[in-house]
């Protein structure tokens, strides 16, 4: 049984009105336990929209999404909230460390609301800074770090609290070429211990390398999903070979 299962699913903004948005316009899409997967696609295409209804952020207009085999519309709010603050962590591009706290505060915080000891706290985020190779900088405040290493520390953050599935949406867009590396060497390095990974990016050599599957969307719904090298280099949909040529002209 896959992990995650989306069917048929939609999210419709202002309905009915001149204005309305399908951000997704029918998707079915089943992720396994441990998978990683890539969403790559134009901007505005839905790539967030989806990562946030997967996330439970956000829920869908029309269309169903299992987790675990459950559907997430029969979860209560309590249950849900549990899922998000246990069983989901986002990276978003943007790493919103807070500027007061030092690194290792920073990802002990949301382990403060779950009530951990602070021994247990500084234990498990010294842990996960060391898996993002940055524990040394435990003390430091964010500002004193390069965008590379705050979002590494901004990794770490959801590390700590062992999540079931790790949501990345566009981690490295904010940074530059030469500190990309150095994020998608630590998502790397990740995937390997087989945690399900998903990742919204623009990255295509990483997707094509390190992804186990890669979805690519437009318009609202998935053109192609498929085996990721088979994907990236061996695209079926016109449409997915006109976006991956322009990417590797840019
Ligand atoms: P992507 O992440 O691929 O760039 P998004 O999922 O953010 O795309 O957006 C998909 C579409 O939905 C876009 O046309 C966007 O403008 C629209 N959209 C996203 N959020 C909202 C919202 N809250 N209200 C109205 N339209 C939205
Ligand atoms: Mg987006």
């Amino acid at each position: 049984m896959s992990l995650i299962q989306l069917k048929d699913v939609y999210k419709i903004y202002a309905e009915g009105q001149e204005n309305q948005v399908n951000a997704l316009d029918g998707v079915t899409l089943s992720i396994d336990q441990g998978e990683f997967v890539a969403i790559i696609g134009t901007s505005g295409s839905g790539k967030s929209t989806m990562m946030n209804i997967l996330g439970c952020l956000d829920v869908p207009t029309r269309g169903e999404y299992l987790l675990d085999g459950t559907p997430i519309r029969e979860r209560t709010q309590r249950e849900l909230s549990q899922i998000r603050s246990r069983q989901i962590a986002f990276i978003f591009q943007g790493y919103n460390l807070i500027p007061s706290l030092n690194v290792w505060q920073n990802v002990a915080l949301p382990m403060l609301y779950q009530r951990v000891p602070l021994a247990e706290r500084r234990a498990r985020a010294m842990e996960a800074l060391e898996k993002v190779e940055i524990a040394a900088k435990a003390d430091n405040r964010p500002a004193q770090l390069s965008g590379g290493q705050q979002q590494r520390v901004a990794i770490a953050r959801a590390l700590a609290l062992s999540p079931d599935i790790l949501c990345f949406d566009e981690p490295t867009s904010a940074l530059d070429p030469e500190l990309t590396g150095e994020v998608l060497r630590v998502i790397r390095a990740l995937a390997e211990q087989k945690t399900t990974m998903i990742i919204v990016t623009h990255e295509m050599a990483f997707a094509r390398d390190v992804a186990d599957q890669v979805v690519f969307m437009d318009g609202g719904v998935i053109v192609e999903q498929g085996d990721a090298r088979q994907v990236i280099e061996h695209p079926r949909e016109e449409r997915t070979r006109q976006f991956l040529a322009r990417y590797s002209e840019n």
